[in-house]
């Protein structure tokens, strides 16, 4: 090491160097550093030598201190600048301590020379400057002090600073300035550092910002300046700290009503204080809104946007609209659509038209598409109003806008499940339409059917746990408003035959208050917490909590209900899913009533059709009646003149006939003559006496004027007698009898109309078959012997079975035979008195048929009781 590094090395240390008692020379050892720090040699520190390294400015001040001390023989303190070898000065402290002989007179000095540091030359204890210092910062408390060591570490500071910015002095002392200094006032204070250093010998002043140790952010102002030791070292950095974070608040809102001031130049100063004022008061609500706003003055020059405005512009957080025309900076950075797509000029924007006066309300808000200088599309709902002072001037418009892409989007999707919805109730409702020619009534599904579609489809568009229907009969003087069951979807089957049993036998008061009913006459959908809210009534609510109910109206009548049933707690319905409820039910009303109409028209239908179907046997009847009643007549006139001609020339020719030998053959051959057309006038009367009865008994029947003579007969005894007189009368076919033997059927019955049943069935099937078949009778005994069961089998044209159904009704003939108008065809009446007889005997009769085949008909009859 050289001898310079030792000393400074010792010096660093603090060294002790022995002084002579006047200071005019170095003794001892320590001599031999200064020596090697100074150069000097020997003799050249002695007898005030060494005064000669010292700084000249230094030199008179250093003798006369010492020449002082000596005087006093006190302590004393100092510093100088000291030339080392190469004439460099550096400075020290030098503190000296008088060494008295016993007698009290001065011996020598030891004195401590050490480098003077920032710390020691102003925080040593007992040091002169640090005292004053220190007085200084107490005095001064008000404003913090803060000693800063050249390479940027606190190394005091007083209370006031400590807690302008939050930290003890301990925490304080040691860390560096940049550490609690904001990181973009930083650069700006080691350019100010770098300053000092670099030799600006006055104090100078400095706006920061700092970072409190909890993280708020404080202004300061820093007047700061470089210590230098006399030396010209730097030595220490001293600052002078002053909170000023109330005035830069103060100033920044000077700075925006400044700017304000600018921007709304060209406004009367009056009118500026009222705008300004206006805005001042707004600005806080208009910054906490969610809406997009912005202030323009009539020339469109921007007063006043707030932060959601910028944001919904697509404009960033350090642009700045603020005095900017707002007209160029739109045609610049958008592009502006309306709803259609087509592009809107400037003057036709909403801002614009605000702008020359016209009011557009939220209400009627315009939505306009914008094309953001990003690309990104953004549809704006916007509304806003001229601005008027005092005087009725328009100093401005306010423009309110607010992104409704999402909003619309849904709308669109609310829309779109609407559409679908109806499509496919059109689909449901495709039900039959009257066709020109209606021959048959189309089956109309029943309305629960249709019901359960709907409410299905409603539920899968709105995606709830449940839809019910329910129709209402409205209310009348005697009976409230009756519940009927339409359709449900989303319940088990179960479930869904408990609630249809409910409705059925429920009011719409045993549901809802009067309040709620009447709010539904208002055509208001009504939301339901059942767990607050529960049924007037106790009524199953398959544990649903939220029901949602819409009215259904057609001409201000409440019809029913469609309730949508959720589970959740947390169901939330928004106006659009109301509307949509509502429009549905709306639809579902006018499918019900559809189907009630058509319903009703299909009853109508068949009425109609069961009328028109009566005219047309009836007319057939008619045409037959006059036919067959008339024909017969002309017959038997026919005949019976015929046999009338006969018998007079029988007559006549009697006298020569009876003189001839053969005179009895020919008489009698006369008289068959005559007998013959008699015959046939009998038959002819029969029939028509069979026909006139049948109308007779047909009208007695329809009057409930069939009397029947109930008395003791034998079921055997008058089927036999009925073939018997078949055979005598009518017909010489053979008709097959089997009859029970050896025994009676005994009946408590009018043996007549019982022998006209069986003459009825007998006569049809011997008309309605060939006369070659045979026709067969039987009786029988069923039922343990209670019932008589006859039957009249043929082998004849057999029955279709569509006419199977309606042959025992009046007039009705099988459509095979209704155009047969030959002798014997009949009025359709026979069958009908048949049943009607047998009915009112307690019997009852049927009949099997094959067509091409044969029929048998049958009847049965309770036996008369022993
Ligand atoms: P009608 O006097 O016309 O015979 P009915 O009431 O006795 O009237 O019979 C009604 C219709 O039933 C007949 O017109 C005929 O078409 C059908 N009918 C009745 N009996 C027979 C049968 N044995 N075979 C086929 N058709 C029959």
């Amino acid at each position: 090491m050289s001898k310079q590094g030792v000393l400074v090395e010792a010096l660093d240390a603090e060294v002790q160097f022995l002084w002579t008692a006047s200071g005019n020379s170095i003794v001892g050892k320590s001599s031999d550093l200064w020596y090697a720090y100074t150069g000097q040699q020997g003799a050249e520190a002695q007898d005030w030598g060494w005064v000669a390294m010292l700084h000249p400015d230094d030199r008179e001040r250093a003798r006369h201190l010492w020449l002082l001390a000596a005087e006093h023989k006190q302590f004393y303190e100092t510093w100088y600048r000291i030339s080392n070898a190469r004439g460099v000065y550096h400075t020290f402290l030098l503190r000296c301590m008088p060494v008295l002989h016993d007698d009290g007179t001065l011996k020598e000095w030891i004195c401590q020379l050490s480098p003077a540091t920032a710390e020691r030359l102003l925080l040593e204890p007992d040091s002169l400057q640090t005292n004053l210092l220190y007085h200084l910062f107490v005095e001064q408390a008000s404003i913090g002090m803060a000693y800063i060591s050249i390479d940027g570490r606190f190394f005091h500071a007083n209370d006031q600073f400590c807690s302008l910015v939050g930290y003890s002095r301990e925490e304080l002392i040691g860390r560096r300035f940049a550490d609690i200094t904001h990181p973009d006032d930083i650069t700006l204070s080691d350019s100010f550092v770098n300053v000092h250093l670099a030799g600006t010998p006055t104090p100078s002043v400095l706006e920061k910002r700092y970072i409190r140790k909890d993280g708020a952010i404080v202004w300061a102002k820093v007047t700061a300046m470089l210590l230098r030791l006399p030396s010209a070292e730097p030595l220490c950095f001293f600052s002078l700290i002053e909170d000023i974070t109330e005035r830069k608040r103060v100033e920044e809102e000077q700075e925006w009503l400044l700017r304000f001031e600018r921007a709304a130049g060209d406004a009367e100063r009056r009118e500026k204080y009222e705008v300004s004022a206006l805005v001042e008061q707004l600005k806080a609500v208009f910054e906490a809104m969610t809406d997009g706003v912005v202030f323009c003055d009539v020339e469109g020059k921007i007063l006043l946007m707030n932060a959601a405005g910028y944001q919904l512009m697509g404009l960033g957080s350090e642009v700045d609209m603020i005095g900017e025309e707002v007209y160029p900076q739109i045609a610049f950075l958008y592009k502006v659509y309306n709803e259609y797509g087509e592009p809107l000029s400037i003057e036709q924007i909403p801002l614009s038209r605000i702008l020359h006066g016209e009011v557009v309300s939220s209400e009627q808000s315009v939505d306009v598409i914008m094309r953001l200088p990003s690309g990104r599309e953004v549809r704006l709902a916007t509304s806003g109003a001229p601005v008027y002072d005092r005087r009725g001037h328009q100093i401005g418009g306010v423009c309110v806008y607010r992104d409704v892409t999402e909003a619309r989007q849904k709308e669109r999707r609310v829309q779109q499940a609407l559409d679908a919805l109806l499509t496919i109730v059109e689909e449901i409702s495709h039900l039959p339409i009257q066709a020109d020619e209606p021959t048959e009534v189309v089956p109309v599904p029943p309305l629960y059917t249709i019901g359960h579609k709907l409410t299905e489809i409603v539920r899968q568009v709105l995606q709830c746990h449940y839809v019910a229907c329910i129709s209402i009969e409205p209310q009348t003087s005697s009976q409230p408003d009756k519940l009927y069951f339409v359709g449900v979807s989303g319940l088990s089957t179960k479930e869904e035959q408990i609630y249809r049993k409910e409705i059925e036998q429920s009011f719409l008061s045993d549901y809802y208050e009067p309040e709620v009913i009447g709010r539904f006459r208002t055509n208001e959908v009504v939301i339901r917490d059942l767990v607050t809210y529960p049924f007037v009534q106790p009524r199953t609510d398959f544990g649903i909590r939220y029901r949602l109910i819409a009215p259904m109206l057609l001409d201000g009548q409440l019809l029913g209900l469609l309730a949508i049933g959720a589970i959740g707690a947390d169901v939330n319905y928004t106006q659009e899913d109301i509307a949509l409820v509502k429009a549905i039910a709306k639809v579902v009303l006018q499918v019900i009533e559809r189907v009630r109409l058509l319903n009703e028209w299909t009853v109508a239908r068949a009425n109609e059709l069961a009328l028109r179907e009566a005219n047309r046997r009836f007319d057939a009847f008619l045409s037959i009646a006059s036919h067959e009643l008339r024909t017969p007549l002309t017959t038997i006139k026919g005949n019976v003149q015929l046999a009338l001609r006969r018998m007079e020339t029988l007559k006549s020719q009697c006298n020569q006939l009876m003189a001839r030998p053969d005179s009895y053959e020919q008489i009698m051959r006369g008289l068959e003559r005559v007998h013959s057309p008699l015959m046939q006038a009998s038959h002819r009367t029969r029939v028509q006496e069979r026909m006139i009865s049948d109308l007779l008994d047909a009208s007695r029947i329809r009057a409930n004027k069939l009397e029947l003579l109930m008395r003791s007969c034998d079921l055997v005894q008058i089927v036999r007698q009925m073939v018997d007189d078949l055979h005598h009368f009518a017909s010489d076919r053979p008709v097959q009898m089997h009859l029970p033997e050896n025994r009676s059927v005994p009946l408590m019955a009018d043996a007549d109309r019982i022998g006209q049943v069986v003459n009825n069935y007998l006569v049809n099937a011997l008309r309605y078959s060939s006369p070659d078949s045979s026709v067969e009778i039987a009786l029988e005994l069923i039922e343990g012997g209670k019932m008589a069961w006859v039957s009249v089998r043929d082998e004849g044209v057999g029955i279709a079975p569509e006419d199977l159904k309606h042959i025992w009704e009046r007039f009705y003939r099988s459509h095979a035979t209704a155009k047969q108008y030959n002798a014997g065809a009949g009025l359709g009446l026979g069958l009908y008195i048949s049943r009607t007889i047998i009915e009112r005997h307690g019997g009852c009769v049927g009949v099997e048929s094959i067509p091409g085949k044969g029929s048998t008909f049958w009847f049965t009859l309770p036996l008369a009781e022993a």
